[in-house]
């Protein structure tokens, strides 16, 4: 009886006309049954191998692809398989079946004009026709391996092995849309708009070079569910739903009045606070207590002075700075390092009098500026700071900025995050706090510059 019901299954399984073949049990049969399940476990692997669905032959693949207007030449049929799959993905979202028509798919044994060594790209020629070009000497089965590294390093938007693969797709999405003249002339280097580069520094350190890199790597990125700033390009293409940043550490303060919450911190913590209003005071608040719970340390504070910035010491400190717009907060002290305690003195946290609203906070997170368009952002940001003085203090007066490579890489945290080292590491850690994660290549110039050791949600 319960072998029946399973071998119905296995019928629906092998002669169902969608692509994506699941085994499923039907869970009210399986109740009525009453079978332990232990048993069931044991039929259905006794079963499924003979149902898995079989590696489709190089031929038939090429044969499917013909169906959708795409040639195409495959090494394999691992080779063959990725790049099936990739392609169907678009299609499956809603996108029409005929997106790639006229795509031409080749094996090449070179790969000499790539700055990245990747094996596992895909590449085009400029040679009258678009060709997307699979390199034959790479073995596909390790795919997943090449691709881990290219983001370990900070190459690539994403560990999913598909990634390089929807970068060649959209790069021949991005070719067929505009001109071909245009086309030509966009991908000369340097040819991509300022405002974007801090947005393409975002998605990976190729995505720069080029308006042709910049629109790839973005359809890449937006493909393997990339939470990316909301800048709107390409609104005809349908993408999966963006998997969004979550803070799993979100404490909640409730201060009715911000002398209620100045004396919640100090008899607490002993930390001598005052704030401007109390939407301020409970973020503030709430933000310190994700630090301390997430790293299990009251005294992660320990010695730590808030206080309000005038309307006029703001504008001077702007305008000292040559800054234009808003100052979420500053860490200050004084220009006395003591060398026997290793300490800046007069470490002090201050924010203006008028908070960041969530309408700024969204904007500059739409625009790439910051890593999170988290109401704490700003205070993750300046409790960063002041985490990162108190850790090394000489290392935090002494230190400039950023350039070339590192510029790309701390760029793949927010634009603001390519200003000098202090904004990295500050950025760095809003952007964990908000559940981001960033290439290992990253996550080591943060431990390099002298980063606070800090535990993340
Ligand atoms: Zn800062």
């Amino acid at each position: 009886m319960i072998v029946d019901r399973i071998s119905l299954n296995l019928n629906n399984t092998v002669f169902a006309p969608v692509k994506k073949q699941t085994f499923t049990s039907n869970p009210a049969a399986a109740e009525n049954a009453q079978i332990s399940s232990e048993a069931s476990a044991a039929i259905r692997s006794a079963v499924l191998p003979a149902v898995k669905t079989p590696v489709e032959s190089v031929e038939t693949i090429t044969a499917d692809l013909k169906k959708l207007g795409i040639e195409a030449e495959f090494k394999d049929e691992i080779q063959a398989a990725v790049t099936k799959e990739a392609i169907y993905d678009f299609i499956e979202l809603g996108n029409s079946p005929e997106i790639f028509e006229g795509l031409k798919i080749l094996g090449t044994d070179w790969f000499g004009s790539l700055d990245n060594p990747c094996r596992a790209g895909i590449d085009y020629t400029r040679e009258g026709e678009f060709f997307l070009k699979l390199d034959s000497q790479f073995d596909w089965s390790k795919l997943q391996e090449q691709v881990q590294e290219m983001y370990d390093s900070g190459q690539i938007c994403s560990n999913n092995k598909k990634a390089p693969i929807y970068e060649g797709l959209g790069r021949f999405l991005y070719f067929t849309i505009i001109d071909q003249n245009d086309y030509l002339a966009n991908t000369k280097p340097g040819s991509l708009p300022d405002k974007d580069i801090a947005l393409a520094n975002q998605l990976s350190s190729n995505a720069k070079e080029s308006s042709a890199n910049f629109h790839s790597a973005y359809i890449a990125a937006r493909m393997c569910k990339i939470e990316l700033p909301k800048k709107i390009i390409w609104s005809f293409l349908k993408f999966p739903q963006p998997v969004p940043l979550e803070r799993k550490v979100d404490t909640v303060c409730n201060f009715e009045t911000c002398q209620q919450a100045q004396e919640y911190l100090k008899d607490k913590y002993g930390i001598e606070a005052e704030f401007a209003d109390t939407t301020q005071a409970n973020l503030c608040a709430g933000t310190m207590e994700d630090f301390i719970k997430l790293n299990n340390d009251p005294k992660i504070f320990d010695g730590l002075r808030i206080q309000i910035m005038t309307e006029d010491v703001e504008k001077e400190y702007l305008k000292a700075k040559g800054y234009i717009g808003r100052l979420g907060g500053l860490v200050s002290h004084s220009n006395h390092y003591d060398t026997n305690n290793n300490t800046l003195e007069d470490l002090t946290l201050r924010f203006p009098g008028k908070p960041e609203t969530i309408d700024e906070l969204s904007k500059d997170y739409s625009s790439g500026l910051h890593p999170s368009a988290n109401m704490k952002q700003t205070f993750d940001h300046e409790l960063a700071h002041w985490l990162h003085a108190k850790k090394a203090p000489l290392f935090y007066v002494l230190v400039g900025g950023i350039e070339n490579a590192g510029k790309d890489l701390s760029g793949r945290v927010s634009g603001y995050a390519q200003m000098d080292i202090k904004e990295f590491v500050a950025e760095y850690v809003t952007g964990r706090m908000s559940g981001a994660t960033y290439p290992k290549v990253v996550d080591e110039m943060y431990r390099q510059f002298n980063g606070p050791d800090l535990k993340f949600s």
